[in-house]
C-alpha cells in the first residue's frame, strides 16, 4: 500500500449515520446525506443510504452522477448554474434554488423531458449566502407556482457558511411561519421544510428544535462525528472514521533556526523561528499537494508540526515516548478542510475498510 494514505472506515461511518438518523427520526426529521466531502464516492454514499438517510445530496452534479446506480432521491445543494440546467434535470430530483430565471429554465427543460423537477426554495435568514430575501419571497413563490414541470417541494435555509450564523429556535420558527403563510395563501401543502445543515443539530440535543422542521442536510457529522457549533465529537459518534497516514523519510538532529541569509519560503511567507537548540526532527512524505496541513494533527500528542512545503512535512519528535524510525508510519487526524483536500488529492491513496 502506498503512502500518504487516507483510511476510510465504513463501519464507523455506518454507525455515525445510524445514530444521527435515529436521533433525527425521533423529532420527525429526515436527513439528506451530504456526500460532497467525500466527492460523491458511491461506496461511502451507499453506507449512508443503508444507515437510513432519505436522500443523497451534493453541491456538484459531477458527484451526483457517480451516485446514479443508487436508488434514492438525489438533491443538489448548490443553487444551480444556468449552464447546468440540462444535466440537473437529467440527474437530480430536487435542487435548492433562489433565482427565477434558473427555475424558469428548469421548468422548460423538465417539460421538454416530460419530467417533474422538485424545487426547494431557499430563504436567507441572515447567513447571507444563498436564498431569497424577505421582500421577494411572495412574488417569487407566486411565479414558481405558475411554472409547469417543477414542483415547489420545500423551503430551506442555510447557516454557518458565510456569515457564521448559528441557527436558534426563533430563526427556524421564522421559516415555519413563512411556510405556513404560503400554504394558507395558496391553499397548498409544501412537503419539506429544511432547517439547515449540521449547524442545526444542536437544537435537537438542546430540545430547541421547533416542530415543523422535517428535513436537514447533513454531511460533516457522518464523516468526522462533529459539527461546528460545539466543535467536539458528538456523544456516541466516531471522530476517526477517516485517518491519514504518512511515512517518515528522514530523521536527524538539527538546529531549530535556519542558518544563512533569510528570504521568503516557497509560499511567499517569511516564517518566524524560536531558538530551542538542537531538536530531533522527522520529515514525513506528506505536503500541501496532499492535504491542508493546518487541518491535520499528529495522533501522537508529543509530536509537533514545525512546517511544511509542497511535499514535505517537518515534525519535532524530540519529546516522544515512541521511538520513531525511518520508514515508520505516522498517523494524523484530519479536520473538515484537510479531509476535503485529502479526498481531492490524487496523491493520497484511499483505502476503504469495512
Ligand atoms: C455543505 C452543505 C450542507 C452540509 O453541511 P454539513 O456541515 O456538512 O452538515 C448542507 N446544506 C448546504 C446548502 C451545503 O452547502
Amino acid at each position: 500500500m502506498a503512502y500518504p494514505k487516507l483510511e476510510i472506515n465504513l463501519s464507523k461511518i455506518y454507525h455515525n449515520g445510524k445514530l444521527l438518523v435515529e436521533m433525527c427520526e425521533k423529532k420527525g426529521i429526515e436527513i439528506a446525506g451530504v456526500t460532497k466531502v467525500f466527492r460523491g464516492n458511491p461506496e461511502i454514499a451507499k453506507v449512508l443510504v443503508d444507515a437510513g438517510v432519505s436522500m443523497l445530496a451534493d453541491s456538484r452534479i459531477e458527484n451526483i452522477k457517480k451516485l446514479k446506480d443508487i436508488e434514492i432521491q438525489k438533491m443538489l445543494i448548490r443553487i444551480p448554474m444556468l449552464s447546468e440546467v440540462e444535466e440537473l434535470v437529467e440527474y437530480v430530483d430536487i435542487s435548492i434554488n433562489s433565482e427565477l430565471e434558473v427555475m424558469d429554465k428548469i421548468s422548460k427543460e423538465a417539460l421538454r423531458r416530460n419530467k417533474v423537477h422538485q424545487i426547494m426554495l431557499m430563504i436567507d435568514l441572515g447567513d447571507l449566502r444563498e436564498g431569497l430575501w424577505e421582500d421577494e419571497i411572495d412574488s417569487t413563490v407566486e411565479q414558481v407556482l405558475m411554472m409547469r414541470g417543477i414542483q415547489l417541494a420545500g423551503l430551506g435555509a442555510n447557516f454557518g457558511c458565510y456569515g457564521g450564523i448559528v441557527p436558534e429556535r426563533h430563526t427556524l420558527e421564522k421559516l415555519i411561519n413563512i411556510k405556513q403563510g404560503i400554504e394558507k395563501k395558496y391553499n397548498i401543502s409544501i412537503p419539506y421544510l429544511s432547517g439547515g445543515n449540521s449547524n442545526s443539530l444542536h437544537l435537537i440535543w438542546e430540545e430547541q428544535m421547533p416542530e415543523g422542521i422535517n428535513h436537514l442536510r447533513i454531511g460533516y457529522p457522518f464523516v468526522l462525528g462533529k459539527e461546528d457549533v460545539y466543535d467536539q465529537v458528538i456523544e456516541g459518534l466516531y471522530g476517526d472514521a477517516f485517518r491519514l497516514y504518512g511515512e517518515i523519510v528522514e530523521i536527524k538532529n538539527k538546529p531549530s533556526v535556519p542558518i544563512g541569509k533569510r528570504g521568503i519560503d516557497a509560499f511567499g511567507n517569511m516564517p518566524e523561528f524560536i531558538d530551542r537548540g538542537i531538536r530531533k526532527k522527522a520529515i514525513v512524505a506528506l505536503g500541501r499537494q496532499d492535504v491542508r496541513l493546518e487541518g491535520i494533527m499528529p495522533k501522537d500528542d508529543n509530536v509537533t508540526i514545525l512546517g511544511a512545503s509542497s511535499d514535505h512535512l517537518i515534525l519535532d519528535i524530540t519529546d516522544t515516548e515512541t521511538i520513531y524510525g525511518l520508514g515508520d508510519i505516522m498517523e494524523f487526524t484530519v479536520n473538515y478542510g484537510a479531509l476535503l483536500a485529502a479526498m481531492t488529492s490524487d496523491y493520497v491513496e484511499k483505502e476503504i475498510i469495512k
